[in-house]
């Protein structure tokens, strides 16, 4: 065995194998694969082997696109044969109309990625799939491309490509140590011997928490036993001319597809089981669970009312095995957070189908920085240390129960929920909260007008519009109290901070004290990363100067890795996380001086403290950090408080607020009133696949500056001119707000794509965010929105459409 490699890769299932190759594809030769076993022998050698295009979000479909291309280059390669039944077409049912809406807006989305999925109604169905009953269906989701292919051959096929372009495959070769060297570099231990590397990258599916061990660490990635089982020949199918199409149902849970004259049927029941949480036994190599056909009797009942031929036939074969499942179902996908050179590729449900995209995007990142979408549903860094064992494997319980019931927006599952609370979450519910959740935080969404109030889970407006409209008009016309729990903040201490935040960000960023800024951060492909304030707070009792840098929930993990990867080694620059510790209340509304001022003793004028102040204080007894910042273009403070005496601060500041009509707040609310002011949203606006230019953040990017990350690649897309850009839009519909990812059409052609969508109360319009190709993003540009399959106008209008003067933040 080689003793030296640029990468090694562990675990030689469709995860590893699919890494290997497209880290060749990206011009890295010098790579290892090393197999405990044999290539399969985890999961991938049993699996049912379903390829399909489906997918919730444009990188989802993005890069289960690019596995259906490059297996249908492996099948058609005389060199490494594979069986791939390509295009058989697959059907997702349905039996509501939300359902359906959502299928039309998954249809908009995939037309703006190139993949023509189709809404059928029922039918059409039983056209296409000859063998089911149209009882209780609707319709269905057609997706063309659906098909199956053989995994042995296909990791193979792989495996053999990637060994012509380099790579070596070493399997019998378990790895069984991972020491760090001081430069960063990796010492791997097999029963073969060592091998050095620049990067390891764990691909050991169930064994995932093995290979995680070696790194003393631990991955919210559980295990499911999972069974599916194959039927004798139906004389339907051997007549039926054509081979059957796949079916996927969200109303009995299960999968189905054509296996020689037969029928594969998989099952998602709620008895399910989770698998391997006490340990795997070592000899678990190309095995299987033992069968239980017990627990699925429920979901094999709904299967035969759909298919009343499946009555008629025997079982031929029986398969039961570990499915790995993350704590939100996705898998994690690119740098492991904390850890220098490390990589993963885990947590794959839909290993076969999605594997190929997945390597694809990995390999990206691990040689260039970046994919090329933005890769945050996937990032290994959207969870923090909440996802232990337990909440993971009562996460994974609910997801396997729901495998194709699609999270519809608003919609929070009830499984390990209150992971992340503050002492204000039961007077929020004792308020009737309605809360949302946001990495494990529990967080106001709206107060409910009666505490049994109900929204239905559908892509429209919900019950709850008004409820929000009433939160807005007392924000706009009094003041309201919102509490953000999880809001990311960093303490950044040292001589060099001002210079390190300098090149961090692409634009001017002031380090005077006392003020507060607002600016961007790129990757080196000139894109961008993040968007954090930064409070520069002057030496006092509570600490020395020092900065806060402050940026949205959830990207904890993902902006302490980017910070604190890019210290360099002589530069004085220490950074802490504040997340847990400090909790923000946002009083905002015209009556938000008065209230700030009854339950603090400092001048609070606006000469005293203009907008963008920072200062230390006390809000009654309880000490605080207020900024003068606004998200909802009221006039507003920000007030960071310790979390041990935010329910004395709450107390203070809604005894203060009760003369001026002071009343909750919730998400929704900012949300709306964020898109009225021409604010952002990280992940949603600001993403990877777009620079500041094209994001409209010309005055926070300054290319005159000596020096910042991304700024050689960002020189020279602004030289070859925009050719996206992001534009607000005036949606012409009352029912539905435009759902992130959907389609803008100019007749046949996509000429854009909606990223955040919401109504603004105070405008009274229906708002949407959207990047549109150039040419679309002139003011008065009219095109039609794809909303749920109806064409409905859409027209460029000005940005921050709500009081663009500032003139009542600045009041
Ligand atoms: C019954 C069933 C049906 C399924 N049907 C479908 C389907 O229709 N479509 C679909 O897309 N997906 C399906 N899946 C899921 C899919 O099979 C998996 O997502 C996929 O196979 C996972 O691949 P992997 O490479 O992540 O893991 P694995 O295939 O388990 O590979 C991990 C490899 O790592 C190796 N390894 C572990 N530890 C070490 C170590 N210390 N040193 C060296 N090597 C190590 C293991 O030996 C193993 O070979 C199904 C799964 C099941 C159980």
């Amino acid at each position: 065995m080689k003793t030296r490699t640029k990468v090694v890769v562990i675990g030689g299932g469709i995860a590893g194998c699919s890494t290997l190759y497209h880290l060749t594809k990206e011009g890295w030769s010098d790579v290892v694969l090393l197999e405990r076993n044999n290539l399969t022998s985890g999961t991938t050698w049993h699996s049912a082997a379903q390829v399909t295009n489906f997918g919730m979000n444009q990188t989802m479909v993005g890069l289960k696109k690019h596995s259906i291309e490059l297996y249908r280059d492996l099948a058609n390669d005389p060199n490494f044969p594979v069986n791939y039944n390509y295009a058989d077409g697959g059907i997702r049912l349905a039996n509501t109309e939300e359902q359906m809406d959502a299928y039309r807006h998954f249809t908009s989305m995939g037309r703006g990625m190139g993949v023509d999925f189709e809404v059928i109604d029922a039918e059409e169905c039983k056209r296409r799939h000859p063998l089911i009953s149209t009882d209780n269906l609707l319709g269905g989701w057609w997706d063309p491309h659906d098909g199956n292919i053989d995994p042995y051959q296909l990791c193979n096929a792989l495996t053999g490509r990637a060994k012509n372009a380099g790579a070596e495959v070493y399997t019998d070769t378990p790895v069984t140590a991972l020491d760090q060297y001081k430069d960063g570099t990796w010492k791997v231990t097999t029963h073969k011997g060592v091998i050095d590397c620049d990067i390891v990258v764990n691909a050991g599916g169930y064994r995932v928490n093995e290979v995680a061990k070696m790194m003393n660490m631990h991955h919210p990635v559980a295990s499911m036993e999972h069974q599916y089982f194959l039927t004798e020949d139906i004389p339907a199918i051997e007549n039926a001319g054509h081979r059957m199409p796949l079916l996927r149902c969200p109303i009995s849970d299960y999968y189905c597809r054509q296996d020689k004259n037969g029928l594969l049927i998989g099952f998602y029941e709620q008895d399910c089981k989770p698998w391997g949480m006490d340990g795997i036994d070592p000899n678990f190599v190309n095995a299987l669970c033992p069968d239980d056909l017990d627990r699925v009797t429920d979901v094999l009942e709904g299967a035969f009312a759909r298919m009343p031929a499946l009555k008629e036939v025997g079982i031929r074969n029986i398969v039961n095995g570990p499915i790995t499942y993350t704590i939100d179902g996705t898998p994690l996908v690119g740098k492991i957070p904390g850890k220098e050179n490390a990589f993963c590729i885990i947590g794959l449900r839909a290993g076969i189908g999605e594997g190929g995209g997945h390597g694809w995007l990995l390999a990206q990142q691990i040689v260039h920085g970046e994919a090329c979408y933005d890769t945050w549903c996937l990032d290994p860094a959207r969870f923090t240390s909440h996802t232990n064992v337990e909440l993971t494997s009562l996460k994974a319980i609910e997801d396997y129960q729901n495998e194709f019931r699609f999270h519809f927006p608003h919609e929070h599952r009830p499984a390990g929920r209150s992971a992340k609370t503050t002492s204000l979450t039961p007077i929020m519910t004792e308020n009737n909260a309605e809360f949302t959740v946001v990495n494990g935080w529990e967080r106001v969404d709206f107060i409910k007008p009666t505490k049994d109030f109900k929204c239905t889970h559908s892509f429209n407006f919900d019950e709850a519009f008004s409820v929000v409209g009433k939160e807005v008009a007392n924000v706009q016309n009094n003041v309201g109290i919102c509490e953000v729990n999880g809001f990311n903040r960093f303490e950044i201490t040292g001589e060099d901070t001002d210079s390190f935040i300098d090149r961090m960000f692409c634009g001017k960023i002031t380090h005077k004290p006392g003020r507060v800024g607002l600016g961007y951060l790129l990757n080196e492909l000139g894109m961008i990363k993040g968007e954090a304030t930064i409070a520069n707070i002057p030496e006092s009792e509570r600490g020395p100067k020092r900065v806060w840098y402050g940026s949205a929930a959830a990207s904890e993990l993902h902006d302490m890795d980017w910070l604190t990867q890019h210290i360099k080694q002589d530069e004085k620059v220490s950074i802490k996380s504040l997340t847990n510790n400090q909790t923000i209340l946002i009083i905002a509304g015209p009556n938000s001086r008065k209230v700030i001022s009854a339950c603090s003793r400092e001048n609070w004028s606006k000469e005293a403290f203009p907008w963008l102040s920072v200062r230390e204080c006390f809000i009654g007894f309880s000490p605080a950090t207020i900024m003068a910042v606004s998200f909802s273009g009221e006039m507003a403070y920000e007030i960071h408080i310790p979390n041990e005496s935010l329910y004395a601060a709450y107390q203070s500041l809604t005894k203060a607020g009760t003369e001026f009509g002071m009343q909750i707040f919730g998400a929704r609310a900012v949300e709306s009133m964020r898109m009225e002011k021409g604010f952002l949203a990280w992940k949603h606006d600001l993403i990877t696949e777009y620079d500041p230019f094209e994001t409209g953040l010309n005055r926070f990017t300054n290319l005159q500056k000596e020096d910042f990350i991304g700024k050689a690649a960002l020189q020279k897309r602004f030289a070859s001119g925009l050719k996206k850009k992001l534009v607000c839009l005036n949606i012409n519909c009352k029912h539905a707000p435009a759902p992130g990812g959907a389609s803008l059409m100019d007749g046949d052609k996509v000429v854009g794509t909606i990223s955040s969508g919401e109504w603004g109360y105070r405008v009274n319009q229906n708002l949407a965010y959207a990047f549109v190709n150039i040419d679309k993003a002139e003011i008065g540009t009219k095109m039609d929105l794809d909303l749920f399959g109806k064409l409905v106008e859409a027209e460029v209008m000005p940005f921050a459409p709500y009081d663009s003067n500032f003139s009542r933040i600045l009041a």
